[in-house]
């Protein structure tokens, strides 16, 4: 989205980024180039389809090759832009340095209503932008590897890698080539949620370091916190949902394309997404709370803490002066223009960046290109030995007990928790927790280290931008 009178988002993105070299002891030189976008690759491919044929335009841009495979992920949506896809790039850049995957930033895009074509048609058109980017080593598991984003998922990212692996018959490594794959088809367990987890376990992070929630004037934990969500896609889904069951978060708003859900009693996550699956992905006729057409002005409702979770550019200098929120988090890539940061940061509003708070789902996708490279699921080798060696213990403890009448019992939740090896699943989300937790403590230290600094977004890119230089500085350009 472009809003009269502002920058573009990659213009935005660029003026970020020249905030936090300004404060930075970087060479003019190196500055541009980490800021400028490497290469954009641009494809228009026809597709034979009821009859006729049909012209698409497609992108894979190339941000930062200071690391390969570069990264990120294919988006479709009418909206798609070459601004956009090099901003999107951009901002992969900075993440997977942020976050300490070993890549560079790429981002790619089609301009198309998936929603207008049925699923073999999909197929056509994937399989086809995907022979384009393939021949071109725009998508290869040791040069660019993508993933899902807006309006893709797990069945185009088979598709790809279907392809690619027939068009390179001998790569033992063809299922490297793309992330976000099905688990039966190379992918690996927690992808799906992994975006959505990782928002949460920022904000558990956030709400471990008290000063910093006071900052935002808020206390305590994520216990009862007012939640507003702007879209209910993948990401903003499983946020809200992990928010509310497992941290005890009040939903008390949900944004999406027909409007807004509002029930200052709490709504219940689960419940409209199956209902929106019901309803061909609308809320209006929801039941269990008030439906407001006007969804923007739902964006402006008094909450703890506001997710935007959709587009980019969604808070901008038409509203940024009347949002309430204290804290918000930027769960989708974007969604605040430079002008809005501006306006928010002087009304002290805390906001935890895209590029640390939707990191988990790239950080995911580095556990399973790690995998496919390693041709094994992750805990194979470990898990029934240490559930051996948590034996032996038990064991042992029980004996003791029973030689010496001590009379002790473990309780028998304690001894299933405590007998049950890590799998796949607990070992991503040990290791999303760790990337989440580690990354904020980064952005923190510069944050409140440095005066000048003054807030998370300028610490993150300062931390990014200092690592990717750092990268360039020792294999020279
Ligand atoms: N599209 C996601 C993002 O914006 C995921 C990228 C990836 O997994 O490579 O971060």
């Amino acid at each position: 989205m472009s809003v009269a009178g502002e920058p573009s988002f990659r213009e935005s993105v660029d003026m970020m980024f020249r905030r936090a070299t300004a404060l930075m002891d970087l060479g003019p030189g190196l500055q541009e180039k980490i800021r400028v976008c490497n290469s954009t690759y641009t494809v228009r491919f026809g597709v034979r389809l009821r009859g006729k044929i049909e012209t698409f335009v497609g992108y894979r841009s190339v941000h930062s090759e200071h690391m390969e495979p570069v990264k990120g992920g294919i988006r479709y949506s009418l909206g798609v832009n070459q601004d956009e896809v090099e901003a999107l790039a951009a901002l992969m850049t900075y993440k997977c340095a942020l976050v300490e995957t070993p890549f560079g930033g790429s981002k790619g895009g089609l301009c198309i209503d998936p929603r207008a074509w049925d699923e073999h048609e999909l197929e056509q058109i994937t399989r086809r932008f995907a022979y384009e980017l393939i021949k071109r080593d725009l998508i290869n598991p040791a040069q660019n590897v993508p993933a899902p984003d807006m309006g893709t998922g797990e069945r185009e990212m088979a598709w790809i890698a279907d392809q690619y692996a027939r068009m390179n018959t001998t790569d033992i490594n063809a299922k490297a080539c793309v992330t976000g794959k099905p688990p039966h088809a190379g992918g690996i367990q927690g992808r799906v949620e992994a975006t959505g987890r990782g928002v949460q376990y920022a904000l558990r992070e956030f709400f471990r370091n008290p000063e910093d929630a006071a900052m935002a004037g808020l206390s305590g934990d994520l216990d009862g916190k007012r939640v507003v969500v702007q879209g209910l896609g993948n990401v903003g889904y499983h946020a809200a949902k992990f928010l509310s069951e497992e941290d005890g978060a009040k939903v008390i708003a949900i944004i999406e394309r027909d409007g807004a859900l509002v029930n200052e009693d709490g709504i219940d996550v689960e419940d409209v997404r199956q209902w929106m699956n019901r309803n061909d992905g609308l809320l209006a006729a929801y039941p269990k709370a008030k439906h407001v057409v006007d969804g923007a002005k739902v964006l402006e409702m008094a909450c703890d803490i506001l997710i935007p979770a959709a587009l980019e550019g969604v808070i901008n200098l038409s509203n940024a002066a009347r949002i309430q929120a204290p804290l918000i988090v930027e769960a989708a890539n974007g969604p605040i223009t430079y002008g809005a940061d501006e306006v928010l940061r002087a009304k002290g509003c805390v906001i935890i960046p895209d590029m640390y708070a939707n990191a988990g789902g790239v950080t995911v996708s580095y556990f399973e290109w790690v995998k496919n490279l390693s041709h094994i699921r992750f805990g194979r080798m470990q898990r029934r030995a240490e559930e051996g060696r948590s034996r032996i213990l038990v064991e042992e403890l029980e004996r003791l007990s029973n030689d010496q009448h001590l009379g002790w019992q473990l309780t028998p939740d304690f001894k299933k928790k405590f007998l049950q090896g890590s799998d796949e699943l607990a070992l991503v989300r040990s290791g999303l927790d760790d990337t989440m937790r580690t990354a904020y403590q980064a952005m923190r230290e510069v944050w409140h280290g440095r005066p000048e600094v003054g807030d998370l977004r300028v610490a993150a890119y300062i931390v990014s931008i200092g690592r990717i230089a750092a990268t360039y500085k020792s294999k020279g350009l």
